[in-house]
């Protein structure tokens, strides 16, 4: 059964002390609220990941933001995969689109990245959308299935199956701006029909693929009523404790 997701993103907020409060009070707001195939996860700063994952556990998952593409080494700043695993978080997003516009990533860095994750027993959620300009130009199809192919289709069955991707158009991102249900609807039809055409129905059946977007209570249900929404990856509302648990009930 295809797992249903409700991922925050803090992005760089919060100091130390601010996020272990922001966590502590969604943990316990949200942990009887999620059941059965529902998780909600935390993609926290690194920083925090440690002791949110001490404070997670059960439906509710930790996620970094990134993590570098070699396991260990002369990489000064970065953080590996492992290091990331070895805090007790059990995912992380890669090709979020401010990774891609700010730190240059592009798909053969992403793929490797992925990898990385898997190795180190993580789950990526892996992010993909397209720009304002694309949109604009009708070609968004095409822009997120060449984003698939290049970054993720070298990938074995086994590889793919133990990846989420969220679909997270960069004009909806942070500006209020959000995919109608059915204009989101339809491009994760077309992700899953781009799976389904490399690895199989089955196995696009069962991939989850979130939303993302200025994702917030007032808007959540109507995304995640719609057939290929299975759930979502919000940013700014997440950083709300009483929102994101009014987003986590939606799905
Ligand atoms: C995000 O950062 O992944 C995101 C979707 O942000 P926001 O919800 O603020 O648009």
């Amino acid at each position: 059964m295809r797992k249903k997701i409700v991922a925050g993103n803090w992005k760089m907020h919060k100091t130390y002390e601010q996020g272990i409060s922001l966590a502590s009070e969604v943990i316990n707001m949200v942990k009887d609220e999620v059941h059965g195939s529902v998780e909600a996860i935390l993609a926290v700063p690194f920083i925090h990941l440690a002791s949110v994952a001490k404070l997670a556990g059960g439906k509710v998952g930790v996620a970094a933001q990134d993590c570098h593409i070699m396991k260990e080494g002369a990489y000064t700043g970065d953080i590996s995969a492992e290091m990331v695993a070895s805090t007790g978080a059990k995912y992380v997003l890669v090709g979020h689109s401010e990774r891609r516009e700010y730190h240059n990533e592009q798909a053969p860095t992403l793929y490797k990245k992925i990898l990385a994750a898997q190795a180190a027993g993580l789950t990526p959620i892996f992010c993909c959308g397209e720009t304002k300009d694309i949109r604009e130009a009708g070609t968004q199809n095409t822009f997120v299935g060449a984003q698939l192919q290049d970054a993720l289709f070298a990938l074995s069955e086994s590889e793919i199956k133990n990846l989420v991707i969220a679909y997270e158009p960069v004009w909806a991102i942070g500006t209020g701006l959000t995919a109608t249900p059915e204009m989101a609807q339809d491009m994760h039809a077309v992700i899953r029909q781009k799976i389904a055409g490399q690895y199989g129905a089955a196995i696009a059946e069962d991939m989850s693929i979130l939303y993302g977007g200025s994702v917030k209570a007032a808007n959540a249900q109507s995304l995640f009523s719609q057939p290929d929404i299975d759930g979502g990856l919000v940013g700014g509302a997440s950083l709300q404790s009483r929102e994101f648990v009014e987003i986590v009930k939606a799905i």
